[in-house]
């Protein structure tokens, strides 16, 4: 009841398929936790930007968008896709429209099994899976550069440029370095494949060797892309902290979600280390079309992200609270269909928000 108690400004971008589902479950179980612990307070701001204001209006962010997003701490969202806006159209048009401006660099997935829930991988125990992949979030492989020429004809080439600056291979590898020294393990798999790619992918690997002078605690070992899916699979206890690509990161961290048991469980950070610009949290998994509207989506992906952002905000009991809530009510057996129960959307949000409020 302070007034002194820290209060935080949500943007909520719901945007397409499953996206609005999801997302207003998250705020659900983040309002019964903030009404709950009285620690900090939360308020809400819904922008309806989505493939269907698109197909309205022809954009996807109106004018001074980005302007007004940049005022809030944190911003929550949900997916982006839809099945009559091409994806790279629904990609660049929203979610890298944020990324990049905001300076969004950092893209960070963990991964873990929960109790009560199953890794398709046999003989695998819980914290077996137990990592976290950082992704370069701002260039490489999905820097936007190339073009395509005689387009159309049977003679058409196309370039798809890969950029690597020092400065950005820099920034990842210290955050990466930063987060592996402050987990148990201090262990960081640095991913390339610079065998093959034999210029940019060299610089990064020179740069990790450069900037794990700094590091001298932390353990690191380097994987080549092809190599590390199969020790992902074979090994996964030898894992923990992961730094890789735009590309790569974004291939492992799906394999990551899968091999953990659901790409439903998941969350995505895409943070801005400097802080000048609020991060950006959202489940892994995209909009869904199949199942959009039936409510069964899984919610528990959002319940992994709410707590990743305030985590990020400094509220750091209230997230580690809300997760072991979340991994109650899958030890319960309170499951939706991708981890082999039957309970709605609905259900798993009610029973979150009653395991909420026992902490009262
Ligand atoms: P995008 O192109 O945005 O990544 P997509 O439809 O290609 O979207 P996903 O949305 O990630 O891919 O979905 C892949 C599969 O996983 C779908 O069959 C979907 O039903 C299932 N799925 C994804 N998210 C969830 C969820 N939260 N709960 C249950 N099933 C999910
Ligand atoms: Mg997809």
């Amino acid at each position: 009841h302070s007034s002194d108690m820290p209060s935080y400004s949500i943007a909520s971008i719901p945007a397409d398929g499953i996206g609005p589902e999801v997302i207003d479950a998250g705020i659900t179980v983040l309002k019964a936790l903030a009404d709950t612990l009285e620690t900090f307070r939360l308020d809400f701001t819904h922008y309806d930007w989505s493939s269907d204001t698109y197909k309205k209006t022809g954009e996807y962010i109106p004018d001074g968008g980005l302007d007004r997003l940049k005022k809030h701490d944190a911003i929550l969202f949900g997916a982006v896709g839809s099945p009559d806006v091409p994806d790279h159209i629904s990609l660049w048009g929203l979610r890298l429209a944020i990324c990049q401006p905001l300076q969004q660099y950092a893209n960070v997935r963990p991964t873990k099994v929960f109790r009560g829930t199953q890794s398709p991988l046999r003989n695998c125990a819980v914290g077996d899976l137990d990592w976290v992949i950082i992704r370069e979030n701002s260039e490489g492989e999905y820097a936007g550069q190339g073009g395509r020429s005689h387009q159309g004809r049977p003679w058409e080439v196309s370039t798809e440029v890969a950029i690597f600056s020092r400065h950005a291979i820099e920034r990842i590898m210290r955050f990466a370095f930063e987060t592996a020294q402050q987990r148990p393990r201090k262990l960081l798999t640095v991913v390339t494949k610079s065998n093959a790619q034999r210029n940019g992918l060299v610089l990064w690997d020179e740069v990790a060797k450069a900037v794990a002078q700094d590091f001298p605690d932390v353990t690191v070992d380097k994987m080549l892309v092809d190599a590390m899916t199969t020790r992902m699979v074979l090994k996964p206890e030898s894992l923990d902290t992961i730094v890789a690509t735009n590309l790569h990161g974004d291939i492992l961290s799906d394999l990551a979600a899968a091999l953990a048991g659901s790409i439903g469980i998941a969350p995505t950070s895409n943070l801005d280390p400097t802080r000048q610009n609020p991060s950006m949290f959202e489940p892994i998994h995209g909009s869904a079309f199949d199942i959009t509207g039936l409510g069964i989506a899984n919610p528990v992906g959002t319940f992994w992200t709410v707590v990743e952002m305030l985590n990020w905000l400094g509220e750091k009991d209230a997230a580690s609270k809300l997760l072991e809530c979340v991994e109650n009510v899958c030890e319960q057996g309170v499951l939706t269909r991708d981890l082999g129960g039957n309970a709605t959307t609905k259900e798993v949000t009610e029973a979150v928000v009653a395991e909420i409020r026992k902490l009262g």
